[in-house]
């Protein structure tokens, strides 16, 4: 039985360990931190319950049909509810805040008491996103396109030409809304892969495509959940999930791998490694610097976040999902993607799990996330000296504009998260907490590949490499990795 081990208990790492160790492999996962799911993990204090990252479930047939492959129903122990409207988005301070809704007339009819004129192209608009989303889905995100001639078929050349060479999401959003504030509010969904809209191909519109048509979703207890089931099932499967076991290095004769040194002196042998380790991570730290092609410092990074979670004793008069936009939206994206500064008004977006799930907050309190986009740490912000006026900054704005009257009196619990502190708790390289950046560069066949091109028994899964980030995109990953392992390396 070939032995695989699997570096890092991410959704990435978890489901090629659930479904390798179905086909029959002996799996071992190696997790560094005590708990499993990665930045899909999280956390209690003071009776307050928070999600360290992800908050929306988009595509959830994704994850059903993990569970499906490892011969499991997801809805017999993981129950998701839909959440709708997905979110309601605030432009300026006491102006009209729009409902992004999963139900197309209804967003119409939202959309047209702002702008009429754009509500009457708001399904021209789905129409065209629709191509991409189709394009893309089939060529690219459920497809392994790592040798040339997966890329020459007509189909994917097709594909690639629609959503390659159809300019920026950004200039797709304007072709179909001239209001500004629904240019912000149909395009600042390019921040779930940490990129500026005008950075990206407009085949990303596709994530907020999904968002419109098949809505958000929403776990009991978090989405930190999917990770402990996605454990369950791995084990259920027969695989071995250990975790505060920190990988320090993938151990190399020639050109292969033989299994992996721990930081506890201990050596693992393996006949295959897949490292979830984030890649540009796993090239600068795990693996000598001559052994591979792809070299850490061309590749780009996303954006970070600097996060706030507040166990607040009291009830908030907001809903599960709020986005308080920078009022000149451009010069926000400019702040973090062009100049690299700290957004003088930064964009915030505000997750109230207890408004559906009233057990993750005490009775009478709510369980506050917020993340602010900033720029990652290229940028050379000294956190240490920034965090607290940055923190100021932005519970300021969220004060003045929902007028919340937050104040420190008012908090039972507060954990402050900075780009250092995705960098070194979940080993993600200049604290980009999206990985690598979604740009043309970086996407479909020209992001990094799932396998190394030289060390023929060393793969990759998750968000930094093909075919991007994101909890579909991820498990998307995962299932690539499966069908070249199992093809690859027959058991
Ligand atoms: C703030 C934030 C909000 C997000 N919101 C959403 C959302 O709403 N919806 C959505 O779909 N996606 C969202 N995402 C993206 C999503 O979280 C990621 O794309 C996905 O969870 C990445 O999974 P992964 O398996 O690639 O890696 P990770 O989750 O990064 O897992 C990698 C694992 O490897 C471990 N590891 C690293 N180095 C070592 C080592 N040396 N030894 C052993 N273990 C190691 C890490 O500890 C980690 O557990 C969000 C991300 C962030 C950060």
């Amino acid at each position: 039985m070939k032995k695989i081990v699997v570096i890092g208990a991410g959704i990435g790492g978890l489901s090629c360990a659930a479904q390798l160790a179905k086909k029959g492999f002996d799996v071992t996962v190696l997790e560094k931190n005590a708990r499993v799911g990665g930045r899909l993990s999280g956390f209690s204090a003071e009776g307050y319950t928070f999600d360290a990252g992800p908050t929306l479930l988009l595509m959830p047939w994704v994850l059903d049909d993990f569970f499906r492959r490892v011969g499991m129903r997801r809805e017999d122990f993981l129950p998701i509810v839909p959440v709708d409207p997905v979110s309601r988005v605030h432009f300026a301070r006491g102006q009209p805040a729009l409902d992004l809704s999963s139900d197309v007339a209804k967003m119409a009819a939202n959309i047209a008491a702002f702008s009429p004129h754009d509500s009457e192209r708001y399904s021209a608009y789905l129409q065209k996103s629709g191509q991409y989303y189709d394009a893309a889905l089939h060529a690219f995100l459920q497809a392994n396109v790592h040798r040339l001639s997966d890329f020459v078929k007509p189909s994917v050349v097709s594909a690639f030409l629609k959503v390659g060479l159809s300019g920026s999401y950004w200039d797709h959003v304007c072709t179909y809304f001239d209001d500004p504030r629904l240019r912000a509010a149909f395009s600042f969904q390019s921040i779930y892969v940490g990129a500026s809209p005008r950075d990206i191909p407009a085949a990303y519109g596709l994530i907020q495509y999904v968002e419109a048509t098949q809505g958000a979703w929403a776990v009991p207890g978090g989405l930190n959940r999917i990770a402990s089931a996605m454990e369950r099932a791995a084990v259920h499967c027969g695989a071995k999930v250990l975790t505060g076991k920190k990988v320090r290095e993938i151990r190399l004769e020639g050109k292969k791998t033989v299994g992996v040194d721990l930081s506890d002196g201990t050596f693992m042998a393996a006949d295959l490694v897949v490292s979830n380790a984030d890649l540009p991570y796993s090239y600068a730290h795990l693996l000598p610097e001559k052994s591979s092609p792809v070299q850490t410092r061309t590749l780009e990074p996303s954006c970070s976040a600097f996060m706030l979670y507040l166990g607040v004793k009291r009830k908030l008069p907001i809903g599960p999902h709020t986005f308080l936009l920078p009022q000149d939206f451009l010069a926000g994206l400019d702040a973090i993607f062009k100049n690299r500064t700290l957004p003088e008004d930064p964009g915030i977006y505000l997750n109230c799990p207890s408004k559906l799930f009233p057990e993750m907050a005490p009775k009478n309190g709510d369980a506050l996330y917020v993340l602010v986009p900033v720029p990652n740490l290229q940028a050379g912000i000294d956190w240490k000296k920034e965090r607290l006026a940055f923190r100021k900054r932005v519970l300021d704005k969220i004060n003045a504009w929902l007028l919340l009257g937050l104040k420190d009196a008012d908090v039972a619990f507060e954990r402050i998260v900075t780009p250092e502190d995705w960098r070194d708790q979940y080993s993600l390289e200049w604290g980009s907490t999206f990985g690598l950046a979604p740009t043309l560069a970086q996407s479909a066949f020209f992001r990094p590949q799932n396998r190394d091109p030289s060390i023929r028994n060393l793969y990759f899964v998750g968000g930094s490499t093909h075919p991007g980030s994101g909890i579909p995109i991820v498990l998307f990953s995962a299932n690539n990795v499966v069908e070249r392992i199992t093809h690859e390396n027959p058991t």
